[in-house]
């Protein structure tokens, strides 16, 4: 029973708290420098500097010592996925990614992706500094800055093993990281955790257009639209849709609301996609942070829509 003694005390630990929790968030929110696309670049530059990155290469476990301790550095929890694949040039193995920061205010998770592997090429020397390599960098600085912010869910960072084809794209050629990150998802009952998934493939590229994604789901699309125009990008936004099978296909799959940044043209009649022309050169600063900026003003609008 409250009486009005009660009520002074319940104000003035009312009082106390709110005092407490200002003091709590200065310390565990210091301040983080802005989303920089310099920083990005920069990551891209390191991921190019190992070479091809082909599952189970020389290039591409450097890349995953590198991600590995740039994520620790940030002090997220990594987690090694690792698996073997079933492939056209026999079993491979992969390994998927996963860094995650500490508990938002409930248990909903959004997922940030990439694929860090690059296309095996027989002949010629495929660096995939925009493919694979532009969205892997972008999601390093994300991880930096969003994972020293408070918000009411918890992110997952995902950098996935084995999108490309092995051999030739088809539906079980292709994907290997996703797939198995999805499956792995179904067995740990997580599926429900999973409030949005964003996929970030082919970033880099200085002509930046974003595709409007007939696979994704509409409500994230949409924001994603809203997000770019708030933020002057109207100009980055593609004209005419395209579908586009990428590492969100599994997660539409399980029923993950999910979309896909993705410039699918990159240079004149996509002259540069998947062959060795894919080199730093062509990497834009400017095009990484335009769609980062995209990526945290989309968070944003989750955020308040629940
Ligand atoms: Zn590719």
């Amino acid at each position: 029973m409250f009486n009005k003694k009660n009520t002074i005390v319940i104000h003035w630990l009312q009082v106390v708290f709110f005092l407490n929790c200002g003091i709590g968030l200065s310390q565990t929110t210091p301040e983080v420098s802005p989303l920089s696309g310099e920083k990005a670049y920069a990551h891209v530059q390191r991921l190019v500097s190992f070479g091809p990155r082909p599952p189970a290469s020389p290039g591409i476990k450097k890349s995953q010592a590198y991600l590995t301790k740039t994520l620790k550095n940030l002090h997220l929890d990594v987690e090694h996925q690792n698996f073997l694949a079933l492939t056209p040039n026999g079993n491979i193995p992969m390994k998927n990614i996963i860094a995650r920061a500490k508990k938002g205010i409930t248990n909903d998770v959004i997922i940030l992706a990439s694929h860090y592997d690059t296309l095996p090429m027989e002949s010629g020397v495929f660096l995939g500094a925009n493919d694979g390599g532009s969205s892997s960098g972008l999601l390093l600085e994300l991880a930096r800055v969003l994972s020293k912010q408070q918000w009411n869910f918890s992110f997952w960072f995902v950098f996935f093993d084995g999108e490309e084809a092995q051999k030739i794209w088809s539906s079980t050629d292709s994907l290997y990281g996703s797939r198995y990150f999805v499956e792995r998802l179904k067995s740990r009952r997580q599926v429900s955790l999973i409030k949005a998934m964003i996929l970030t493939d082919m970033v880099g590229d200085k002509n930046l257009i974003l595709e409007r994604d007939r696979s994704s789901t509409t409500w994230l699309m949409d924001l994603v639209w809203d997000s770019a125009m708030e933020l002057g990008y109207s100009n980055h936004l593609a004209v005419a849709p395209k579908t586009i099978i990428d590492d969100h296909i599994p997660f539409l799959k399980a029923g993950i609301p999910s979309v896909n940044l993705i410039d699918y043209e990159f240079g004149k009649n996509n002259r540069y996609w998947h062959t060795p022309q894919d080199t730093i050169d062509k990497i834009s600063v400017k095009s990484l942070l335009i769609v980062g900026e995209i990526i945290i003003r989309t968070i944003e609008k989750i955020a308040t829509k629940n």
